[in-house]
């Protein structure tokens, strides 16, 4: 399938599932999963319209960083998990990170960011991600630590704190993810509601009507848009 057409597949199981739930589409917004995939299926996306893109790895964003430095309007979103090292190569190149889970790693991206940014005022937008199922072998930080994390990144002025994201367990059941989705969203109703934390990032191929359901603004694609990726 072209992925001008995949796009649009996509963008109407966001608005049914808004519909579905009484939402305003325009409150969810699309993030195309790229990892794995050339520079030239993104360049395809943008050219349909798409605007956000999600990568996994610090090693394969940069250099699709740079081959597509032309397309002015991409913002690019750091989806995986982001070693405290390599915090300096992304910190004036993305425009979210979804995977803030440390306090380490909030305050080695505000000295990362405030060593490059052009002036004073501006500041790097992220998400902390939430542990939500407890796996201990993933990443995110636990539901009891997260009321330190934010108010940790809350006093680091160069940082935005906008929201939360979470990666349910992988289950051939898409409804499984559900209860998590719910988790999260009772997570930020706990920790200051819409108003301090006004974006969840949740839902991807297989569930994103779940998350949409559940209150999700933005839903991470990847396979649906750019079909399957090889190991
Ligand atoms: C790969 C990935 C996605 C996209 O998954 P698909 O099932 O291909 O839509 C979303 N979020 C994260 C964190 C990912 O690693």
């Amino acid at each position: 399938m072209r992925i001008a057409t995949a796009l649009t597949q996509v963008r109407q199981r966001i608005a049914a599932a808004a519909a579905e739930s009484q939402r305003d589409p325009s409150e969810i917004r699309l993030v195309a999963v790229s990892k794995t995939q050339p520079a030239g299926a993104i360049r395809e996306a943008y050219e349909a319209g798409q605007r956000d893109f999600g990568e996994n790895y610090v090693q394969e964003l940069l250099p699709k960083a740079q081959e597509l430095g032309d397309l002015t309007e991409l913002r690019w979103h750091l989806i995986g998990n982001l070693q405290r090292n390599k915090a300096r190569h992304v910190v004036m190149l993305v425009s979210l990170v979804h995977t803030v889970d440390t306090i380490e790693l909030a305050r080695e991206l505000a000295r990362r960011f405030e060593g490059g940014r052009q002036t004073a005022d501006q500041r790097l937008e992220l998400l902390v991600e939430v542990s939500i199922a407890g796996e201990a072998q993933k990443h995110g930080a636990s539901p009891a630590a997260l009321g330190a994390l934010l108010d940790a990144i809350d006093s680091l002025p160069s940082l935005s704190l906008r929201g939360l994201m979470c990666v349910p367990p992988l289950s051939e059941d898409a409804a499984a993810a559900r209860p998590h989705f719910d988790a999260l969203r009772q997570l930020r109703d706990q920790h200051g509601g819409v108003q301090r934390l006004p974006e969840l990032s949740m839902g991807m191929t297989q569930d994103l009507e779940h998350a949409v359901a559940a209150g999700s603004t933005l839903v991470r694609v990847g396979t649906a848009i750019f079909g399957g990726r090889s190991p």
